[in-house]
């Protein structure tokens, strides 16, 4: 058995990785094979030790982050809003940018309604389940294409323990329903088909390309969606949807052709255009 100490300051030195960035990774990574908090690590490391099978995981797992793999994706979890969400591989990893939808609905709407909400392409579910934990009297829907996804987002709502929200493993545009919704998010896939090979290598290769592939134009869904949501959304609904670099004008014309008019357009910490929302048009 080795101490954890011991092992993060063998391995920094065997792959010459001293900054601090591979400590805190090593950390995670201790965190997720020992099942204990990166607090213990870092408070109280004469608690945590490794044997020879442990530590044997531990060096195949930062190899895997050597090679680009994101470090969410070796250690199934990743923090969105209020919560750790699990993910893996049939997932796209939740970013930070994304809470900026949940953001934009909670300026918007009381959490004390009794709201409706649907997301469309819920791959982990992080944007439904956050706003199902902001709020608590709303019912959530979330759809998607992969199954593989929504067994991912069911399985974080039963860890976090929130009821009136479904999902369901259907193409958006096979989905019939006859009730309304107040409020659609989604961040659909935006990515151009051409673009994808040049996407850096942690999301081309670890991003399922079912949310990245956008079509010829990147817009495939945004279209899909603006379309279908004008029937779905009740008369003072509103939809919130992610965009890409330089799409705004495009979802913003694809939107208004669909008899919605523009809300807001917000920017993302690096001052891109990355999220809009819009009114139905009564
Ligand atoms: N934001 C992702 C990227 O950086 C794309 C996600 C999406 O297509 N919805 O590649």
């Amino acid at each position: 058995m080795k101490s954890v100490n011991l092992i993060i300051s063998e391995y920094t030195k065997k792959y010459g990785l001293k900054n601090g960035e591979i400590i805190r990774v090593l950390r995670s990574i201790i965190g997720k094979i020992k099942n204990t908090s990166s607090e213990t690590i870092i408070f109280s490391p004469e608690k945590v030790s490794m044997n020879d099978d442990e530590t044997h995981i531990l060096e195949n797992m930062l190899l895997r982050y050597l090679k680009k793999e994101p470090l969410s994706k070796i250690i199934n979890r990743k923090a969105f809003w209020n919560h750790d969400f699990f993910v893996n591989e049939h997932v796209l990893d939740p970013r930070s940018e994304t809470e900026i939808i949940v953001q934009m609905v909670l300026e918007r709407f009381s959490v004390t309604s009794p709201l409706r909400f649907l997301d469309l392409g819920t791959g982990s579910g992080c944007i439904l389940l956050s706003l199902m934990s902001e709020f608590p009297h709303a019912i959530g829907l979330g759809l998607d294409l992969s199954q593989e996804a929504i067994r991912v987002a069911i399985h974080n709502r039963e860890k976090l323990k929130l009821k009136n929200v479904d999902f369901l493993k259907i193409d958006w545009n096979s989905f019939l329903c006859n009730q309304k919704f107040d409020v659609i998010v989604s961040n659909p896939p935006y990515v151009k088909t051409s673009h994808i090979p040049k996407l850096g290598k942690s999301v081309r290769d670890y991003d399922p390309v079912l949310a990245l592939d956008g079509g010829k134009s990147g817009l495939r869904a945004h279209e899909e969606i603006s379309g279908l949501a004008r029937k779905w959304l009740s008369p003072h609904g509103k939809i919130f949807l992610e965009i890409g670099r330089g799409q705004a004008s495009k979802v913003q014309k694809i939107l208004r052709k669909n008899r919605f008019k523009i809300e807001k357009i917000e920017t993302d910490m690096n001052g891109l255009e990355r999220a809009i929302c819009a009114a139905v048009c009564v």
